[in-house]
């Protein structure tokens, strides 16, 4: 029940359900191809006096950010958004908490999102990755907020499972020897190269954006930034039927995200670009 109060989308996350818990406010977040360009030290301070006049800073328990939103659209803060962040909490007792679910185990070109600028977070959230698909998700912080519980006050039935947590140690083993964060950066490169030359042809691609193999494109009409949801869906349909699986995502249903494995072949890489690049030009035309 807390965590549908805490997600923005309520479709298909939390329609019918609730009443949720109160007292979970959502600032405004960095979002430079919707906000105007502004930069990250601006749109800190924009949250940062939201959260001050409608809240009190002595009454924020947590900040609970995703590093690089997944689901709201891939969208990456300007930089120096997460970094005054983070230290108006610290300087302000507040606990910073990433959720770093989607962004974490080196999908991004570092082991966590927070890494890029440096930030420590004192709690971290992650699940996805840390298993290569097997069922596991974890919560690491600071000893003195982890030890605030008593034992077994943080667990269930299936907290530990051994074989998950093999899974997780083999696929860190596999991130370390294969030199993923790399991997992940080189990906990166290639398919921002492709979408980026790609998105100078093509009106309807609003911004290519995102972080290693963490990409997104968003979609809109043609010039100005209003979203264009039926395009962006025709578009993973076209994909799907050639073989190649994407992801929308985006509070408007307008981003087209790419998660390759981290391990995929350049060989491979590209031909699944064929694809999105050809079912682009093709159906944007
Ligand atoms: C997928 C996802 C979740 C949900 O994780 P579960 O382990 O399924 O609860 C939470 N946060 C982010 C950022 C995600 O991408």
């Amino acid at each position: 029940n807390l965590t549908m109060a805490l997600t923005a989308k309520s479709m298909p996350y939390k329609q019918n359900f609730g009443p949720f818990a109160p007292e979970v406010y959502r600032m405004p977040m960095s979002y430079p191809f919707r906000d105007g360009g502004q930069d990250g030290a601006a749109a800190a301070r924009e949250a940062i006096t939201r959260i001050e006049k409608q809240i009190g800073a002595t009454s924020v328990a947590a900040i609970l950010i995703e590093p690089i939103q997944g689901e709201g659209g891939f969208i990456v803060p300007a930089p120096g958004f997460l970094p005054a962040l983070a230290d108006w909490a610290r300087a302000n007792g507040v606990v910073f908490i990433a959720d770093e679910v989607q962004t974490g185990f080196a999908r991004t070109g570092d082991w966590f999102a927070c890494a890029h600028e440096g930030v420590v977070p004192d709690i971290i959230t992650m699940a996805k990755g840390i298993a290569g698909g097997m069922p596991l998700s974890a919560i690491t912080g600071r000893a003195d907020l982890m030890d605030a519980v008593h034992p077994g006050g943080l667990g269930g039935t299936y907290g530990g499972n051994p074989v998950a947590c093999a899974a997780a140690l083999a696929a860190i083993d596999a991130i370390r020897e294969h030199d993923l964060t790399a991997r992940a950066r080189r990906i990166g490169e290639i398919a921002s190269a492709r979408l980026r030359a790609l998105a100078q042809q093509v009106p309807a691609i609003g911004e290519v954006r995102g972080r290693g193999a963490m990409l997104a494109l968003e979609f809109v009409r043609p010039g100005g930034t209003e979203p264009d949801a039926a395009l962006t869906a025709a578009i993973a349909a076209r994909c799907l039927e050639q073989g190649v699986l994407t992801l929308t995502c985006g509070t408007f249903g307008n981003v087209i995200r790419l998660l390759p494995p981290l391990v995929i072949g350049e060989d491979l890489l590209n031909d699944a670009l064929d694809v999105v690049c050809t079912a682009i030009g093709d159906l944007s035309a």
